[in-house]
């Protein structure tokens, strides 16, 4: 029989964290993944013998001492990753009518430099934006490796919104759109975007920005490596299809192959909804069942993954971010004539040369209601199909369009592509295993904090959730996220304590 202390579903980095720190308490873990890779949106493909990240594309909090550096290092995972420091500037914020391109650097003073240089009259706006972020960063106990914090501390900060934050700073439209020119890290809205979400990301990246050379996959190989060197197993091809359950307690997760898998706790690190479509008790109750159900999601997206030619097109140690003038808050809102309304360059960590660049992926929004012709094929590398010849035809259409308006900033880019490739929402659907292919899980809100905040526990003893939706997302959100998952698992924040002290 498949028995085990803790069986986790899924293997994105909220899983596998949590499977890593409750393998060094001692604890027998099993991680199940539907995917032949692990990983989740850290997940790799290549093309042409060029690595892309299907996801992420640089992470931040990662120098000494900082806070994912920390949980990294308590893993023993540090020294085994392949990191490499961006530029000192590490995103580049270009609005369309704008000849000018706008810095956010690594290190406070820093950031404060290069974007006095753009504005040097607004120095004193700059400096409070800057005190407002690391104020509200330090209301959140468990993102500062902080134990005993309390609900309190954070209270009054989780209902300020982003907008009105940055607006009430400084009038200066191009600067409050350069603060938020890299909003797409979180998908920025002026009626819903919670400061607090703007501050812990921008912050992480503030603090310090990381590429992995040769993609994020490799943070997943290392923590299952991880897993399984204390005893455990992360077992891929595995899709969960049924969590049952008897007296109040899981009592396995059974896979579509029919294997189940026992255990005394488990966590899911699938979409909540999901999970509880699975899991058939009446302990969970319909309205909780419905409130979650019912939660927006962050767009989806489109990407377009390029080979270059050899020696053609500049490579770049930091990313960009473009939005047409005016647009910034407005950058999900597209219509079919306006796409896009911004979109951002990512240099994977690949170059040979270090000069001339050997991929680029540029990345887009994209809902998920264009994919409705398509909605019902189902496309990964573990069940291929063709969804089809118009749904290739809307991918080449789309990206002829992407790369129209990218081509109006880096002229003569289309003559250094060797080829490409696209992903849509429909591919971030079917290889993560959520409802829309969602950028971000569950998208925040500040008109009612509580009600995007969804607790790790679930009425059931023994399961509990993790991931992006839970707390927040990013490699370095959903890393919290499996902090408080194992926290409230363990019953006690010691494991706090050993990673900051690690
Ligand atoms: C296009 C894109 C770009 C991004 N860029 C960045 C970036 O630059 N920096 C950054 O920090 N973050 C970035 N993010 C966000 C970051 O990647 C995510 O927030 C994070 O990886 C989510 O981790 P997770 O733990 O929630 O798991 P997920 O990555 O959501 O993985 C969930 C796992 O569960 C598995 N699963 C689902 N259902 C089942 C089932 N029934 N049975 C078994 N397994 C199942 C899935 O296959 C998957 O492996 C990006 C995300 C996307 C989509």
């Amino acid at each position: 029989m498949n028995r085990y202390d803790i069986v986790i579903i899924g293997s994105g980095i909220g899983g596998l964290v949590c499977g890593a720190i409750l393998s060094k308490e001692g604890y027998r873990v099993c991680v199940l993944e539907k995917n032949r890779q692990i990983g989740g949106s850290l997940q790799t493909f290549s093309r042409e013998k060029e690595i892309f990240d299907s996801g992420v594309h640089y992470i931040g909090g990662l120098d000494k001492g900082q806070n994912l550096y920390q949980v990294f290092k308590y893993l023993n995972v540090i020294d085994k990753l392949k990191l490499q420091r961006m530029d000192e500037v590490f995103d580049k914020i270009i609005i369309s009518d704008d000849h000018n391109i706008y810095r956010q650097a690594q290190g406070y003073d820093n950031f404060i430099k290069h974007l006095v240089a753009d504005f040097p009259e607004e120095e004193a706006a700059i400096r409070l934006y800057c005190d407002k972020v690391k104020e509200v960063c330090s209301r959140f106990p468990l993102y500062n490796l902080r134990t005993n914090g309390l609900y309190e501390e954070k209270a009054d900060v989780l209902t300020l919104d982003t907008c009105s934050v940055i607006s009430s700073l400084t009038k200066n439209k191009i600067l409050q759109a350069v603060l938020v020119g890299n909003n797409a890290l979180y998908v920025g809205k002026p009626d819903e975007t919670p400061f607090y979400v703007h501050a812990l990301i921008i912050n992480s990246y503030i603090e310090s920005s990381w590429k992995c050379i040769n993609g994020g996959s490799q943070i997943g190989k290392v923590l299952a490596a991880n897993i399984r060197d204390s005893g455990g197993e992360v077992i891929r091809n595995c899709e969960v299809t049924r969590i049952v359950t008897e007296g109040g307690r899981v009592v396995y997760a059974e896979a579509a192959s029919g294997a189940r898998y026992y255990a005394d706790q488990f966590i899911s690190n699938m979409h909540p909804a999901k999970t509880l479509e699975m899991t058939h008790t009446n302990v969970i109750k319909n309205v909780y069942r419905r409130r979650i159900g019912s939660l927006p999601h962050t767009i989806s997206s489109f990407l377009i993954h390029i080979v270059l030619k050899k020696n053609c097109f500049r490579y770049y140690g930091h990313n960009f971010y473009y939005h047409k003038s005016g647009e910034i808050w407005n950058l999900a809102d597209y219509t079919e004539d306006n796409w896009p309304l911004g979109y951002a360059l990512f240099f994977p960590l690949s170059s040979k040369t270090g000069v001339y660049a050997d991929t680029m992926s540029i990345f887009s929004y994209m809902r998920y209601d264009e994919m409705k012709p398509w909605e019902h094929t189902f496309n990964t590398v573990s069940a291929e199909s063709d969804r089809g010849a118009d749904y290739e035809a809307f991918k080449e259409h789309k990206a002829k369009i992407l790369l129209d308006c990218v081509e109006e900033r880096f002229p003569g880019l289309r003559d250094c592509i060797r080829s490409y490739t696209t992903s849509t929402p429909l591919s971030y659907r079917d290889y993560i295993g959520n409802y829309d292919g969602s950028l971000y899980g569950i998208a925040k809100d500040y008109k009612d904090p509580l009600k995007t905040f969804i607790s790790p526990r679930t009425k059931l003893q023994n399961l509990y959730l993790t991931g992006q939706n839970i707390n927040i997302h990013g490699v370095l959100g959903s890393t919290i996220s499996a902090l408080l998952t194992c926290v409230t698992l363990l019953g006690n924040e010691n494991v706090v304590e050993k990673i900051r002290n690690a």
